[in-house]
């Protein structure tokens, strides 16, 4: 491999910026080849004419497995390490040695336009499911690019805005997801965000990309810009960002020239990050040679993994699933023209699209009427009027309903989270013509259902990628029986997200003001009602859990065990899930945070015993006072069931924990005190001679730091006294 010593100033200033849009620069005096990088994340976006990073030119065929958002609804890592697998294959088929994803950012609000590239609003999700994929798509010899690091949660102003975000909540929802991919997986390249965080644009924010990246997770790969997310690349290299991308036309490498040559930026920086790109380079050179794509195994396995995404979110009087046979008015253009993906840098022009009415149409006998139209043209009258018919004649209507793609992309975010009007006209008409009617939904971020309570069953598609037709139709028919539950909450209302009212901000800023308390958790700690829990989903079978039980392993771990058994007639998944929360604790909490999840099979009367694990890393906090995870000592209840809503027992278990010794000092409080070690008895003492004094003056004087109270007249210590020991009880630290 070439020696970083062997290059010249210029020769490493160049390879630490694209060649062009895709490819990285290559040395030929050194032989040191040039490597492309390109979109993802749910397909190859390889481009062989004209380039750009927003979906627009054309590329190369290639298999489009379902976009993040349905990918998650599996909750199987398994399943997304499959097609991690897949999209390493086809990656590497190409040449391309590293693919643009996965995207993993937490999904704060509904709104985000990007909302469909990405996995959950639950960290321990997006974390397990991110790390399947990143496993997947390296086994293969070709390097993930994880993305978008960090606190990128929005597009409105995505290239400049701050969002500002307390230290804990970073932690604890922001950057827990990117910190188990990377210490678990070692992502060959990080993808800094185009954002602010805190003031810092990411590309240039040393605490984040050397620090924490690589100091506390051990990353020790490549950081990648995110296309022209580079403001000022002389500072941004010696915080951690290695490469720029696209092409800077050498404007840029001239700079880091000049500025090493006049002491202003040190050439070891500049050799890290070239190095890291001559890393980068020689793995991908190691890359086994990849056979012809076959096509039909991995349109295939998108069918698969379709099929295992879809939620049925309900099925009042089990009109599901439909007859072989039957009589089916199919209503929608969705069903005629699918929604299966998101506009924007990850349109992926697929090797195959399955409509679901070409494959509804070999299950039942099916009459077709659009219902509406994609771009509101046409006779809005007469196209519902037909699809009335259509549903009169039949035994059931299948209604397509769903976002159409200008709705929501890349680049910019939604303002409300309804369907078009004249879709829900439509739904209605068709209602009062045939009340068994089966809604089927395409979109990529969450849409309001005023419509639930008023039909029999409805199916969540989400955007399932090319052979989400034919998933659909699988799931319709009880070929696949459904078992996708939500990583994310449906609401009843846009206005009780917990973001809502501090996103997209304003003036270059957002407050990420409702803290931890994202999605899920910001409902439950407003005991607010929601239209479909975090974590729901139904099967056409039953499942019934027995009491938990729990152990704590010798590192702290906690495994969760219960009983699981079909309780019907058909075989069926459940994702069995566990909870935790603390009745009481030092810091606020979320009544409860999703610990660990399996996914079971089981046959019609089978039973087993599931054991989740609950790792101490995800029942630990984010402590401001120590910077750093702790476990709190005490009393923590594990809820087990079949969605976060839908918890069929509870386990209380006593944790050690992690003691956190803090020095004390004249502001520590009376309260503070009266467990410490050393100057518990002094507290104590002060505290009876406050409870002699009358009702509630110890409670109300616990608040008050101890250097205030010494000086208070009758007090049984001398602020000298309370001097010594400070001094006394900090010299242990
Ligand atoms: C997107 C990235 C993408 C890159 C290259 C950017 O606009 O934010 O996700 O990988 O373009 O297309």
């Amino acid at each position: 491999m070439t020696d970083i010593t062997d290059l010249t100033l210029e020769e490493k200033a160049s390879l630490t910026s694209g060649a062009d849009f895709w490819t990285t620069k290559a040395v030929d005096r050194l032989g040191v080849a040039s490597i492309m990088m390109t979109d993802g994340p749910h397909g190859l976006r390889k481009q062989s004419g004209a380039t750009d990073h927003l979906g627009l030119a054309g590329s190369v065929p290639a298999t489009c497995f379902p976009p993040a958002v349905a990918l998650a609804s599996t909750w199987d890592a398994a399943l997304a390490e499959r097609v991690g697998e897949a999209l390493g294959v086809e990656s590497a088929i190409e040449d391309v040695a590293v693919i643009l994803g996965p995207g993993i950012n937490i999904k704060r609000s509904p709104l985000c336009g990007r909302n469909f590239e990405y996995l959950s609003e639950d960290p321990l999700v997006a974390g397990v499911l991110g790390s399947a994929l990143v496993r997947g798509i390296q086994s293969k010899g070709v390097g993930a690019s994880l993305k978008h690091f960090a606190a990128n949660n929005q597009e409105t102003d995505r290239m400049r805005a701050s969002s500002d975000v307390d230290p804990r909540t970073l932690r604890e929802m922001y950057l827990r997801a990117f910190e188990r991919v990377v210490s678990g997986e070692q992502p060959w390249t990080v993808m800094c965000s185009y954002n602010r965080i805190n003031g810092v644009y990411a590309s240039e924010d040393p605490w984040l990309l050397t620090d924490v990246l690589r100091g506390e997770w051990g990353f020790a790969g490549l950081v990648v810009s995110d296309w022209g997310a580079v403001n000022d690349r002389v500072v941004g290299l010696p915080a951690g960002l290695d490469l720029e991308m696209p092409s800077s036309g050498g404007r840029t490498d001239a700079q880091l020239v000049a500025a090493v040559r006049e002491q202003r930026l040190s050439e070891a920086a500049l050799d890290l990050a070239a190095s890291r790109v001559l890393d980068l380079v020689a793995k991908a050179g190691r890359r086994p040679v990849a056979g012809p794509l076959d096509v039909d195994a991995h349109h295939a396995l998108a069918r698969e993994a379709a099929a295992r995404a879809v939620v049925l979110l309900k099925n009042d009087g089990g009109l599901l699933p439909l007859r072989a046979g039957s009589s089916v008015a199919v209503i929608g253009e969705f069903a005629r023209t699918p929604r299966y993906q998101g506009a924007g840098s990850s349109l992926i022009n697929p090797t195959r699209l399955d409509p679901a009415l070409d494959a509804l149409a070999a299950d039942a006998d099916v009459t077709f009427a659009p219902g509406f139209t994609l771009d509101d043209t046409g006779d809005a009258a007469s196209l519902c009027a037909e699809a009335v018919a259509a549903a009169a004649a039949a035994e059931v209507a299948v209604v397509f309903l769903g976002l159409p793609a200008v709705e929501e992309s890349e680049g910019y975010d939604r303002t409300h989270i309804d369907l078009p009007a004249v879709q829900l006209e439509t739904l209605a008409a068709v209602r009062a013509a045939n009340p068994n009617v089966v809604v089927v939904l395409s979109n990529g971020g969450v849409v309001a259902l005023p419509f639930r309570d008023d039909v029999p069953a409805i199916l969540e598609g989400w955007l399932l990628g090319q052979a989400g037709g034919s998933a659909t139709a699988d799931v319709l028919f009880g070929r696949v029986n459904p078992s996708g539950r939500l990583a994310e909450t449906i609401p009843l209302r846009l206005e009780d997200n917990p973001s809502y009212g501090s996103f997209p901000g304003e003036f270059g800023h957002v407050r990420y003001g409702e803290g931890i308390l994202v999605g899920y958790r910001g409902y439950d700690a407003k005991r607010q009602a929601v239209a479909y829990p975090f974590g729901h989903g139904l099967s056409y079978t039953t499942f019934s859990y027995s009491e938990p039980s729990a152990v704590v392993t010798a590192d702290g771990d906690v495994d969760v065990t219960v009983l699981l058994t079909n309780t019907g007639t058909v075989a069926g998944r459940e994702v069995v899930q566990v909870y935790v929360g603390r009745a009481e604790s030092a810091v606020q909490r979320p009544p409860r945070a999703l610990a660990g999840f399996a996914s079971v099979e089981l046959a019609p009367g089978q039973s087993t015993s599931v054991t989740v694990r609950a790792e101490a890393r995800d029942l630990a906090y984010w402590d401001v006072r120590v910077d750093r995870w702790i476990v709190e000592p005490g009393a923590y209840t594990f809820e087990v069931g079949a969605s976060s809503r839908d918890l069929r027992g509870s386990v209380v278990v006593e944790l050690e924990g992690d003691q956190v010794t803090l020095p004390i000092s004249l502001d520590s409080t009376i309260g503070e005190l009266a467990d410490h070690p050393v100057a518990g008895a002094m507290a104590r003492q002060i505290l009876e001679v406050l409870d002699q004094a009358g009702d509630g003056a110890a409670e109300m004087m616990a608040s008050v730091p101890i250097g205030r109270v010494a000086t208070f007249p009758g007090m049984p210590v001398t602020l000298e006294q309370v001097r010594e020991l400070i001094d006394t009880a900090n010299a242990d630290l």
